[in-house]
């Protein structure tokens, strides 16, 4: 198998299951109009998000890492009609492009964004009380997904759900000698979801238009 298989099998799997609308092919297409890097979710991996939401039954649902709002597009579709989800986003390019893709979806009331470093935005919803999400989807700088899983843990409830995205990276986050603060970045987060006495957790190798990558996937036991 080479890389032009699998995006040729994610584009029928795609055209098959997935059938992304127009709303969700214009915040794809007006993110790269903007310049905004290409690192979104596929559209089968969006859906499975959505899907993930939808069978745990999730109101809220907290996103670390926005870009253009392709994912939180899928996951608040995966709301009730008095659901919510946050997402936090560091670059203001990226939050303006989000903003009018989840405006376009008639998404925006239940959508909020918490422009800022999303560290700090943590904390600050952790000190103002913020009550528990449901589902978390980590997916911003990868160096900090260990403090991101910490601070996550005390946004959560036994129950919620935890995502992290992009965990294989080409199989470099086997290399545990790798100078990439990445790959160490995702080692560590691995290492703590395995430990975390809260967590039980796995987490699978995917491939397809993204590439040879992968997404880890936990419960928070109490
Ligand atoms: N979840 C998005 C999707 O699938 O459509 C993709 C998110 S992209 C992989 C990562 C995003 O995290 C980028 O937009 C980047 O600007 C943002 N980011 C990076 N560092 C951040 C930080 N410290 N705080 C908040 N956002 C950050």
């Amino acid at each position: 198998m080479n890389d032009a298989q699998w995006a040729a099998l994610d584009d029928y799997y795609s055209e098959e299951l997935v059938r992304q609308d127009a709303v969700l092919a214009a915040a794809l297409a007006d993110s790269e109009a903007a310049g905004l890097p290409g690192h979104h979710v596929a559209p089968n991996q969006g859906k499975f998000l959505n899907l993930l939401a939808r069978i745990h039954g999730a109101r809220r649902i907290l996103e670390i890492g926005t870009l253009g709002g392709y994912s939180a597009i899928w996951l608040a579709r995966a709301l009730p009609a008095d659901g919510r989800l946050v997402t936090l986003e560091f670059e203001p390019r990226h939050v303006e492009v989000a903003a009018a893709n989840i405006r376009r979806a008639g998404l925006a009331d239940q959508v909020e964004m918490l422009p800022g470093a999303a560290a700090d935005t943590l904390r600050r919803l952790i000190a103002q009380g913020e009550a528990p999400f449901d589902f978390i989807f980590i997916d911003a700088d990868k160096p900090n997904n260990p403090l991101y899983l910490e601070l996550a843990l005390q946004l959560s409830r036994p129950g919620t759900v935890i995502v992290g995205d992009n965990v294989a990276r080409g199989g470099a986050v086997a290399d545990a000698s790798s100078a990439d603060p990445a790959v160490q970045g995702i080692r560590r987060f691995i290492e703590l979801m395995g430990e975390h006495p809260r967590l039980s957790a796995t987490a699978m190798q995917t491939v397809g238009a993204k590439g040879y990558d992968g997404f880890a996937l936990a419960v928070v036991e109490r």
